[in-house]
């Protein structure tokens, strides 16, 4: 059987031979999928995928080969060429080719340089977007990424470059003054640097941040400390990446929007935790 989980009728795209796309896998939670991610892996004869992504979502594409490309952070980009290449010589092989990449391809990803690289060696290819972790694993431990009352803008910003080093091009004092909400990627182990970057730019120590690390998955643990606290707190509490950082009012709302904990039987600590002393939709 080809078709490992029925999809609803639609006209779905047909992953033809020689073809790569390129999809998200959302970050961890399978069900977090899209369903244009599910078409793929149905259809897929090869299954190119990262170390971020579940092996559940794997278990739905079995009659796929799965071959892992994972990379950790700040390892030489000669391995990246290395993967592309084999995308290619997978396409000019005439294979399916399922590239799946943790939460969207685009974001942080390398996607864009590997995107680009097919379409260089004349390989056809889709996009297939995903949730990313800096937006879905916020939102499941009960973090709004914007809210009316905290933010117009959010900043992402990755915690190093290629290098391995706090990324030198960002400009932390711009970054600091012009977003009032900021999600780091990759910045577990550089929070020290960027820490003490944001608050000589005038973020407050009192500031709230919230650490939440394999976000949506069964592992999921949620740290609520300040910019001044953050680096001991996370010393002490053992946490490990992959983590997403959000800076800003944004996490206390989930002293009112702990969904999870509150499935789980907790009530919730505030029901007004940006002490508005109104009714949250009065316009
Ligand atoms: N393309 C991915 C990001 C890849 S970079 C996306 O859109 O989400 C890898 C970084 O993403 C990690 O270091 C971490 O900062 C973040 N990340 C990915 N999955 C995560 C998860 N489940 N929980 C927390 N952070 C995650």
């Amino acid at each position: 059987m080809s078709n490992a989980l029925s999809l609803p009728g639609f006209d779905w795209p047909q992953l033809e031979p020689g073809w790569v796309w390129l999809c998200g896998a959302g970050p961890g939670d399978p069900g977090l999928l899209t369903l244009h991610a599910l078409n793929a892996l149905s259809q897929a004869d090869v299954v190119i995928y990262d170390a971020l992504v579940q092996e559940q979502i794997l278990s739905w594409a079995p009659q796929a080969e799965h071959i892992y490309a994972g990379k950790r952070g700040g390892k030489p980009s000669a391995k990246q060429r290395d993967i592309s290449l084999h995308l290619i010589e997978l396409a000019q092989n005439g294979k399916k080719v399922l590239r799946l990449k943790g939460g969207d391809p685009f974001v942080f990803g390398r996607g864009g340089e590997e995107a680009q690289t097919l379409v260089q060696h004349g390989i056809p290819i889709r996009i297939i977007p995903g949730i990313s972790a800096g937006i879905g694993g916020l939102a499941y431990a009960g973090i709004p990424v914007t809210h009316r009352d905290v933010n117009q803008s959010v900043t992402f910003v990755t915690g190093h470059d290629q290098s391995g080093n706090t990324p030198g091009s960002l400009d932390w004092t711009s970054i600091s003054k012009g977003s009032q909400v900021i999600v780091i990627y990759m910045g577990m182990k550089h929070i020290a640097q960027i820490t003490a970057k944001l608050l000589a730019a005038g973020r407050s120590n009192d500031e709230p941040v919230a650490v939440v690390t394999t976000a949506t998955t069964a592992e999921q643990q949620v740290l609520e400390t300040t910019l001044g606290r953050i680096v001991d707190d996370i010393a002490a509490s053992g946490m490990a990446p992959p983590a997403v950082i959000c800076v800003g009012q944004s996490v206390l709302m989930r002293q009112v929007l702990d969904w999870q904990g509150m499935a789980a039987g907790a009530r919730p600590r505030n029901l007004d935790p940006l002490g508005r002393g109104r009714p949250a939709e009065t316009a």
